[in-house]
């Protein structure tokens, strides 16, 4: 490809929101490339069942979803290219992209990198993943229905989604590193669920091993001021912080929240003219697959919209 090419828009990342954005960009004879380092379908692609993606009754395998996307996007002319975006350059009418293929230039950048769960990294941790191990408990609480279940951190996020989990749960263990950091209104309303017995604090508990048999979680074995001890439990939900894939933009001059995610305005601009971002990766981000998709499609249009504007 002749490095001089300004192409009309890169993508990066290639998981279910930048698929969408594709499908619209390319309909539009918009000519698209992806840049995928990882996984096409991002977090989709590995999670197993899908249950709350709409159009599917019965659910959709993970895979399935993110193949169909992949095709979808494919079909109407999306060039999906197997490397990393190491770093992107602003060069006012084009964005300069250095890449593990050398570099490239686009008009307009979509990111949709998207984020990762933080992991305990302990044993059992990644092997029981999607199948007693979960990061997102509007996804998968639902297969929890009266079971027992163990929830890590002691952040909002632990503390409102352990408080969410309750709907489902007969009981939740919440095992807590060192102390819970959660604000007021959340650390109120955790009380109250330990005052009726539906949550069960632990302090000062790091998590040792994720144990099942025959493959189905059974308990968490920690230590609990400093003492082994195992808790029974059928699934684990770990919220522990989230790690944005934003540490390509460095110099890049497209701003950051505090936790490392891009930062947008109600059109999906970045800081920087002509370079959007959508899905998991943006602040204020829902981490929902849906959710992607339509900011994927929405930043289609606003990219559309930036392409046909007068350049100055
Ligand atoms: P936080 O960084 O706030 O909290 C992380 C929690 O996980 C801490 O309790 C920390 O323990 C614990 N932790 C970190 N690493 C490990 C580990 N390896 N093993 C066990 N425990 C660990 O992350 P959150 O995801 O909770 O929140 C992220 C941001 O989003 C925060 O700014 C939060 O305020 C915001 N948020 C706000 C909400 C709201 O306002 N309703 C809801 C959800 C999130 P330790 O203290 O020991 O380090």
């Amino acid at each position: 490809m002749n490095e001089d090419t300004i192409h009309d828009v890169i993508m990066v990342g290639a998981g279910p929101s930048a698929l969408a954005a594709a499908v619209y960009t390319t309909r539009e004879d918009i000519e698209t490339i992806l840049f995928e380092k990882g996984a096409i379908g991002g977090l989709a692609a590995i999670t197993d069942q899908v249950d709350n993606y709409p159009g599917f009754a019965e659910g959709v395998a993970g895979l399935k979803l993110a193949e169909q996307l992949e095709k979808q996007a494919e079909r109407f002319g999306a060039k999906i290219e197997l490397g990393s975006v190491d770093k992107i350059e602003d060069h006012g009418e084009y964005k300069l992209l250095h890449t593990s293929d050398g570099p490239f230039k686009a008009k307009a950048v979509l990111i949709a990198t998207g984020s990762d769960y933080k992991k305990m990294n302990v044993p059992g941790e990644e092997e029981y993943y999607g199948r007693g191990v979960h990061y997102c408990a509007t996804c998968d609480g639902a297969f929890y229905r009266d079971k027992r279940l163990a929830v890590v951190g002691g952040g909002n996020s632990a503390v409102q989604e352990a408080i969410f989990l309750t709907r489902f749960t007969s009981h939740i263990d919440l095992l807590v590193r060192s102390t819970i950091r959660a604000s007021d209104v959340l650390k109120k309303e955790l009380q109250r669920m330990v005052d009726e017995g539906k949550i069960t604090v632990h302090l000062a508990t790091t998590v040792d091993e994720i144990v099942a048999v025959d493959k189905k979680v059974t308990h968490v074995a920690v230590h609990q001021d400093g003492q082994p001890v195992n808790v029974e439990v059928d699934g684990v939900f770990v919220f522990i912080g989230l790690s944005p894939n934003t540490a390509f933009l460095e110099g890049s001059g497209v701003e950051l929240d505090e936790l490392g995610l891009i930062k947008t305005d109600i059109e999906l601009h970045t800081s920087v003219r002509g370079i959007f971002a959508s899905g998991d990766v943006r602040s204020g981000a829902t981490m929902q697959i849906a959710s992607a998709v339509g900011e994927g499609a929405t930043a289609a249009l606003k990219i559309r919209e930036y392409l046909e504007q007068p350049k100055e």
